[in-house]
């Protein structure tokens, strides 16, 4: 078990594009342990391989309240999504920070599993948030620039929602 740097925006990494997996070796395996363990750690729902610093396309998931359900995901891809949720949104590499961002509220995935047999994954709520979430950050992109708004400080959020 280990935990890997997560990277904070700014980091040129997260903009990039990340490369198919094309074998699940031992080194891919290890990574996959890493994410999910650095995910949990940092106490998120969603990581990508390039938030730790690596350009694959590769991303774990668990919105399960007892953390005890991951998802992973290799090479996904999108391939449906339905309705709309207007809600909050953070990521592990934007630290602090809250914003408001409306996605789709089904999200429909086809991905490979760590044996790279074909797996489909459907969301809704929270689950299809985290599947677009964490797919883009495999193309480059960040949460930051569909913020409605602009981004606030979790402390800030926080103070709004009581009022
Ligand atoms: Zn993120």
């Amino acid at each position: 078990m280990a935990i890997r740097k997560i990277r904070v925006m700014g980091d040129d990494i997260l903009r990039k594009t990340s490369k198919e997996v094309k074998e699940v070796n031992d080194k891919i395996r290890a990574l996959i342990s890493d994410m999910l363990d650095t995910m949990y750690d940092a106490e998120g729902v969603g990581l990508a391989a390039p938030q730790v610093g690596i350009l694959k396309r590769i991303a774990v998931i668990d919105v399960s309240e007892e953390a005890d359900s991951p998802i992973v995901l290799i090479n996904p891809v999108i391939v449906e999504t339905d309705g709309e949720q207007r809600g909050s949104e953070g990521c592990l590499s934007v630290p602090g920070k809250v914003g408001i961002v409306t996605r789709p509220d089904y999200v429909k995935v086809k991905a490979y599993t760590q044996d790279m047999e074909e797996a489909v994954y459907e969301g809704t709520g929270l689950l299809a948030r985290a599947l677009i979430h964490e797919v883009e950050h495999l193309d480059g992109k960040i949460y930051v620039d569909l913020v409605e708004g602009r981004l606030r400080d979790v402390s800030e959020f926080e103070d709004d929602e009581e009022e």
